[in-house]
């Protein structure tokens, strides 16, 4: 009999160590309703195929995903397009920041990777052209691979995004004038908002990453999803372009392919060993968690799961 090694303890401690670090860096404010989630909050989950998920902290409490939706999406768009979908949006790191239009121009409206903003609004609006109701295929998908039906949009910051995202309503019109959008671009950013507003905890994010675990499938669904080369394809970018002009740092430090978004949530993923998913909403200057960072570092250290 194989006994299963319990994962508790270490996350535990782990949460320990970062927690003085939820008092620095500063709370994501530019989306307002964003800016009302307490600073104090800290949680970790990490799903193993072989001994399912162990929790510490505020692991169960949802937040704002915001860009970790970017990896769903994507999946949902390269499912669609396969690698067609590579002539609508680059995959090298971009080195600015998320929200920047500055490359836009020179790259006549090709986003360098899906995980900049101006990619993920490509991302978008093919899934627009894709499906009658994109914003609900996307929420659907995500309940499907999570296998949590009750998982939704938070209204509200939707709206509040909305109302200021006046970078994002920027970018879509600049790359709208290039032809890479094809649909209205009031749909676009719509549905890019409501995706950016779906609420999961870590929990629930590891179990929507198995599918990049298990190259592809997932217990809660019988179909491939995708292909184990999509797989490594979508956690390459992961690597190279999750952690916003940081990814290099995170290469470096943490040594796992991650996507971080402006809730304060990271989820990282090793095709068949792992997913590990932390909260913390108080951000560094590039717009990761700071103590998710640390959390992510600390751990990879000890557990010795890392790509490299
Ligand atoms: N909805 C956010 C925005 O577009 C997502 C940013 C993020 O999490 O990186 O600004």
């Amino acid at each position: 009999m194989t006994t299963v090694t319990d994962f508790t303890p270490m996350l535990q401690q782990v949460l320990e160590e970062v927690r003085p670090l939820t008092l620095q860096g500063k709370v994501a404010d530019y989306i307002p309703e964003l800016g009302h989630v307490d600073r104090n909050k800290l949680g970790i989950a990490l799903y193993l195929p072989d001994g399912g998920v162990f929790c510490a902290g505020d692991a169960h409490e949802r937040f704002s995903i915001q860009s970790i939706s970017k990896v769903f999406t994507l999946i949902m768009a390269y499912r669609r397009l396969g690698d067609a979908l590579w002539q609508r949006v680059g995959r090298e790191p971009s080195g600015t920041p998320f929200n920047s239009l500055i490359q836009l121009e020179t790259d006549l409206g090709i986003p360098r990777n899906p995980f900049i903003n101006a990619g993920a609004l490509v991302v978008s609006d093919i899934l627009c052209s894709q499906y009658v109701n994109a914003h609900l295929s996307i929420l659907e998908f995500i309940r499907q691979i999570s296998g949590v039906d009750d998982i939704n949009f938070n209204t509200r910051v939707a709206r509040s995004e909305a109302q200021h995202g006046y970078r994002n309503a920027a970018m879509a019109n600049f790359i709208k004038s290039f032809g890479n959008l094809k649909a209205p671009v009031d749909d676009v950013l719509q549905t890019y908002f409501r995706q950016c507003s779906i609420e999961m905890s870590c929990a629930e994010l590891v179990r929507a990453a198995q599918l990049l675990v298990h190259y592809g499938t997932t217990p809660d669904v019988s179909e491939t999803l995708l292909t184990p080369s999509e797989v490594r394809r979508v956690t390459s970018i992961m690597l190279t372009c999750g952690t916003y002009d940081a990814a290099g740092d995170f290469a470096f430090r943490i040594g796992l392919p991650a996507k971080s978004g402006v809730g304060g949530g990271i989820l990282a993923v090793v095709p068949g060993r792992m997913a590990l998913c932390v909260w913390s909403p108080a951000l560094d200057y590039h717009g990761n968690s700071l103590a998710g960072g640390r959390a992510l570092e600390l751990f990879s250290a000890r557990s010795g799961f890392s790509v490299f």
